[in-house]
């Protein structure tokens, strides 16, 4: 049997060439290798505020844009979060059995709080609802970037502590270090990661960018002083990041990139990086689009529903019953 592996899609901005580079892509990846659950967890996005009409539309684009990449609705578990009654229940069940103390050492929790007046008890404990997210399905592993370690390791605690209390009920997960995928750089300031929520619109480039927004875009990257077109991300990061781009999209490596632009000038450089984008990003925008009318999306998100249900109502059976909640 494949080990089973989880990992959520946050719907928290329109998706950048970065996450296709270093998430969607290894998603790809991950469905062979895997049973994957990949989940679009909505009660998460609603611990900061959110526009309720762009929520949904963004639920539903970014399972599509994952789809219009060649992720498989039918190979994975696709599902939205608040559609599973079970992680809020289960949460709430784990909130009783987590600790005050534990909770205040979560850094996340101290960054998105800091300087805020009032803030929402849910980002306090979403932490909680993330390891009910994990712990509903047995996933083995979870892929963890850095922001994320700390939150693994609260859902490991919980469920160890939470076996020894009632009896072996949680599978323990394991965090899973991605292989490292291509890492790209803001446009305006490549010593920045490029991210879906950054304030500049102009700093990424966004899956549905049209073209001529594209070729703009790179025509106004922060390149380096000096000239050659060089692989080197101290001296030269903007120059850097638009061969990684180049060569991520070209399918090439970086000292194959270099040898390409041998003599070549900054300028010719953004030329054949917008090139390579336009027409990659042309060829996806016009799967999605077909995605998007197609009705896949929902037919696709109405099985990863009852799937992810029904492996969801197993364990929370065991762990209400393991409290005493309800009837035996
Ligand atoms: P946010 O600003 O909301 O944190 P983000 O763009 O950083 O958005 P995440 O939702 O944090 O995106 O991450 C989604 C996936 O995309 C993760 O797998 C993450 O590693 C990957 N990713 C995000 N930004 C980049 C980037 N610039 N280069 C490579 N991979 C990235
Ligand atoms: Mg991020």
């Amino acid at each position: 049997m494949k080990k089973r592996l989880l990992t959520g899609l946050q719907p928290s901005g329109e998706l950048t060439i970065g996450n296709y580079c270093g998430g969607i892509k290894q998603v790809v990846n991950y469905q062979d290798e895997y049973e994957t659950f990949l989940f679009v967890p909505d009660m998460h996005s609603i611990t900061v505020p959110q526009d309720p009409e762009t929520l949904h539309r963004r639920v539903r684009e970014i399972v599509g844009m994952y789809l219009a990449c060649g992720v498989s609705g039918t190979k994975n578990h696709i599902y939205i979060q608040s559609e599973i009654p079970e992680h809020a229940n289960l949460s709430w069940i784990l909130e009783c059995n987590a600790y005050m103390g534990e909770m205040s050492r979560m850094t996340q929790f101290k960054a998105k709080s800091e300087g805020k007046k009032e803030i929402g008890c849910g980002l306090f404990t979403y932490p909680i609802l993330m390891t009910a997210d994990i712990l509903l399905y047995n996933a083995d592993v979870v892929p963890t970037g850095a922001d994320q370690k700390q939150h693994v390791e609260l859902a490991r605690n919980l469920a160890q502590r939470f076996n020894k209390k009632y009896g072996e009920i949680f599978v323990v997960p394991e965090p899973l270090i991605p292989k490292l995928g291509a890492k790209i750089r803001d446009l305006l300031d490549p010593t920045k990661k490029m991210s879906k929520s950054a304030e500049n619109p102009k700093a990424s480039i966004f899956l549905n960018d049209p073209e001529k927004v594209v070729r703009k875009k790179i025509m106004g990257a922060v390149t380096d002083s000096g000239e050659g077109v060089v692989y080197d991300e101290e001296n030269k990061p903007g120059v850097s990041n638009l061969l990684t781009i180049y060569a991520s999209f070209s399918n090439k490596t970086i000292p194959e990139a270099e040898k390409h632009f041998e003599g070549a000038r900054y300028g010719d450089l953004k030329k054949e990086v917008a090139e390579v984008l336009v027409e990659f990003l042309t060829g996806l925008q016009d799967r999605f689009a077909q995605v998007m009318s197609s009705g896949i999306v929902d037919e696709t998100l109405d099985r990863g529903r009852d799937e992810a249900r029904a492996i969801a109502s197993v364990t929370y059976d065991k762990a209400r019953r393991a409290v005493g909640l309800g009837r035996v």
